[in-house]
């Protein structure tokens, strides 16, 4: 097997190596992202696990720091490609939802461009040197900074490939969150992928992103639940020995609505993550920064809390929720 690069890690059969992919300045600041491949001494499949597409999502972050600690090279089959921190620009500088530079999401960006601002440039080298070499992927997310969730998942029910639907399907039931939001309004567009997993969809590579953590504090049982998934999905593919496993009677939701917030102001949320709602209830209100009360917002549906925004600050448009009908168990 020749070796795998990415960045400046070069792998041969047999080795864990960790490196850096150089995002070049361009009107704003260059950056790096630290990845680790490791790769098994048997021809498998290369699974790609990326942390940080946000970066004040901890919990993911430190989750892959354990499994580039844990995973043997001389015990896999294939190839781990591990994304430590994705969006260093916003690690570090602790910003929510976009990149410090550009005012860009990440998560909105891709394929990105090689000569576009910092976040379409890291989008860029994410899916030339990550996406491009991976058969598989899953995109490691929790609550951003500001965002309390239950942890969940997103089938992406893409429709251009029944098969690849099918395997991303079966990742996301093997990743362990019991709780996956059906999503069919994936872009299709190889061009305008848009988000991080659905450029590896639409190319033909089963992907998924996971929501486990939330509010930018990692605990140790949401670090655990995103180790766990890895390591699931690793022994699912078979690159690792042991038992495949599968979310036994999982809870769809279909359909999910983010709620947006009509005003700039200061948030005060009302619910809590699972808590249930009906159509019309107070989901939280708006005031002005005098604490005056602007508006309130109401659920758009029956449902459940799958993630509140909990820290004050809001801008109009911003997310304040997303609600999402909880079916049944084997309801789908
Ligand atoms: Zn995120």
């Amino acid at each position: 097997m020749p070796p795998l690069t990415v960045g400046s890690a070069v792998a041969r059969p047999g080795e864990k190596v960790s490196g850096f992919i150089n995002v070049p300045a361009g009107t704003d600041p260059g950056t790096e992202i630290p990845v680790t491949i490791i790769a098994g001494r048997h021809v498998g499949p290369v699974l790609a696990l990326i942390a940080g597409i946000h970066g004040s999502e901890p919990s993911p972050i430190l989750a892959l720091q354990r499994v580039r600690a844990g995973v043997d090279a001389a015990a896999l089959t294939g190839t781990v490609i591990i994304v430590q921190v994705a969006n260093l620009p916003s690690f570090i500088h602790r910003t929510v939802y976009r990149g410090p530079w550009d005012q860009k999401n990440l998560n909105r960006v891709f394929p990105g461009r090689p000569d576009g601002t910092a976040s379409e440039r890291i989008a860029h080298a994410i899916t030339t040197q990550v996406i491009d070499r991976c058969d598989y992927l899953i995109d490691m997310h929790s609550g951003d900074g500001n965002e309390a969730l239950r942890p969940y998942s997103y089938w992406n029910q893409l429709g251009l490939d029944d098969h690849v639907d099918a395997q991303a399907r079966d990742l996301a039931l093997t990743f362990g969150l019991d709780h996956i939001v059906i999503d069919r309004g994936g872009p299709r567009d190889i061009n305008a992928s848009v988000f991080c997993s659905n450029t590896a969809h639409v190319r033909g590579k089963p992907a998924v992103t996971t929501e486990a953590g939330g509010v930018g504090v990692p605990t140790e049982e949401m670090i655990a639940l995103n180790v766990r998934g890895a390591m699931r999905v690793m022994r699912h593919l078979a690159m690792l020995p042991g038992p495949r496993e599968m979310v036994a009677h999982p809870r769809w939701i279909d359909p999910a609505e983010v709620v947006v917030s009509p005003e700039t102001g200061t948030w005060h949320p009302a619910v809590r993550p699972d808590d249930h709602v009906v159509k019309g209830a107070l989901l939280g209100r708006l005031t002005d920064y005098f604490g005056e009360t602007v508006t309130e917002v109401a659920s758009p549906m029956d449902g459940t809390v799958i993630y509140i925004v909990v820290s004050p600050a809001m801008g109009a448009g911003e997310p304040v929720a997303m609600v999402g009908k909880v079916l049944p168990p084997d309801g789908h």
